[in-house]
């Protein structure tokens, strides 16, 4: 039996691949095809585009990229087992699937790519955070990368969209915040995978601001590292180390509040004061 791509039910391909699951690599796969077409459609339009998929897997969700008429997948793929499920995919779908054997962390996808391109991922849990905050901090802004569509554990998506007196609000928001607009599209439940993880996961995405306010990185980083180093300290305390209360009055706030009641603009500002 076929599924509508005409390629084998992803149920099969793990089974003659002997794609037994590993938990070491995230490996939490996705078997639903209609489930996959619905993440891929979340990145729209892809008619043409280039896509950078992280940890394809078996291919479900890179089957649905191709089938949705994204010009070119670029896979980068960390287990050597997934390879040949993924070559019978490159050439059903001729010259238009590359696949990358190694670590994502460990390769800059703006290498991978000529022009403008996306990110759509299934992302393994255990370096979800470090990817994203490895693209969203980029030495250049706006990035070569036109929107994000990655999945995530529901806690970190979360993070990922907080601001301001909400409990999830912290370093990952306001550089998110800063940088870009994310949004929570839709909850994935844990029964959708194979195998079930312990938690409920979200589809976020996160398209870049092509002009956030002006600040250096670094100095973003400082002023949230230390106030959300000690978020139940007011920031008189917690801003100690990068300049404490003469910073918070070159700003003008007020040195009694806490960390996770300052907007990400406030923060951007802390920053554009710090001394030198
Ligand atoms: N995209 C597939 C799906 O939706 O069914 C698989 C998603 S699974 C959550 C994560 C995938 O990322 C696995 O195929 C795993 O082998 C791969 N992976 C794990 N760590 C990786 C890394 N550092 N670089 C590239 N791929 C990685």
């Amino acid at each position: 039996m076929t599924a509508f791509d005409g390629l084998p039910p992803l149920r099969e391909v793990l089974e003659a691949h002997g794609l037994d699951p590993r938990k070491a690599l995230g490996q939490n796969f996705l078997l639903d095809l209609n489930l996959t077409g619905r993440i891929a459609r979340q990145a729209l339009p892809l008619e043409g585009a280039t896509v950078v998929e992280v940890g394809p897997g078996p291919g479900g969700l890179t089957r649905a990229l191709l089938s949705h008429g994204a010009g070119k997948v670029i896979a980068i793929e960390k287990d050597e087992r997934c390879l040949p499920a993924l070559a019978a995919i490159a050439s059903h779908y001729p010259g238009r699937l590359d696949v990358v054997e190694g670590d994502a962390l460990a390769i800059d996808p703006d290498r991978l790519c000529e022009g403008p391109y996306k990110i759509v991922a299934n992302l393994p849990y255990n370096v979800g955070t470090q990817l994203l905050l490895n693209w969203i901090t980029g030495t250049t802004w706006p990035p070569r990368w036109t929107d994000l569509t990655l999945m995530f554990q529901k806690e970190v998506a979360e993070r990922i969209v907080a601001g301001p007196d909400d409990d999830h609000y912290g370093r990952l928001g306001v550089l998110c915040g800063w940088r870009t607009d994310a949004e929570i599209l839709f909850d994935v439940s844990r029964e959708a995978f194979t195998p079930p993880p312990k938690v409920t996961s979200a589809i976020v995405r996160v398209v870049p601001k092509l002009t956030p306010i002006e600040a250096r990185l670094a100095d973003v980083e400082r002023v949230t590292a230390a106030a959300f180093g000690q978020r139940r300290k007011m920031l008189r305390q917690s801003l100690k180390p990068v300049g404490g209360e003469a910073l918070l009055a070159r700003v003008g706030i007020d040195p009694t509040r806490r960390a996770e009641t300052l907007s990400v603009q406030e923060f951007v500002s802390l920053a554009n004061a710090l001394d030198g």
